[in-house]
């Protein structure tokens, strides 16, 4: 039978079905399984066997999703996402359609995730709203960062990145303004 979209497989790690804390709103955290990066300090080193969590199809995520109307967005967290593009290519795909914003981690950085020249992560990164980029650095930990947890870290607005490169500022990369105190819709 042919694989359709929803098909694919995400090995998982965690699900945090409404969180208010890895991103802007209410969103739904998918940590994904697996991380080469192994940062000293990690917060979460359970994830980062890429032989533990357990399998998940883009479809069963998905359905979970659908089922809370609060949520503005979904975030990819982790483990390492981008170890998984292609699979949660096809999730970030549904998640659009139904008009959610699309966040994800990664401890690749941007140019080093552009730089692998890969058709999912490319992709991937078109439709991501905000990406945190950059592994934990213990040594820059800073509580009173948003979103992130390490100064080397940054949390990229990529709707505007893309604007401005599209502009012609090629290098550009646009942080991303958040506020507790200001709603902004992205
Ligand atoms: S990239 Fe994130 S999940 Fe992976 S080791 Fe670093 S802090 Fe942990």
């Amino acid at each position: 039978m042919e694989e359709t979209v929803k098909d694919k497989v995400i090995r998982v790690c965690g699900i945090e079905p409404e969180s208010i804390v890895d991103g802007p709103g209410f969103r739904y955290v998918l940590f994904v399984q697996g991380c080469p990066h192994h940062c000293h300090g990690c917060h979460n080193p359970e994830s980062w066997a890429f032989d533990a969590g357990e399998d998940m199809t883009v479809g069963e995520i998905f359905d979970q999703i659908m089922e809370n109307p609060n949520l503005r967005g979904v975030t990819f967290s982790g483990g390492e996402p981008f170890e998984q593009a292609d699979a949660l290519l096809d999730l970030a795909k549904l998640c659009k359609n139904a008009g959610l914003t699309l966040m994800s981690y990664s401890g690749y950085t941007l140019s080093e995730l552009e730089a692998r020249r890969d058709p999912a992560t490319d992709e991937l990164l078109g439709m991501l709203d905000i990406l945190v980029d950059g592994r934990y650095d213990e040594s820059l930990r800073n509580l009173t960062l948003v979103y992130c947890g390490s100064e080397n870290q940054r949390v990229i607005d990529m709707n505007k990145t893309r604007r401005a490169r599209a502009e012609g500022d090629h290098g550009m990369v646009v942080p991303y303004k958040s506020g507790f105190d200001v709603e902004i819709r992205i």
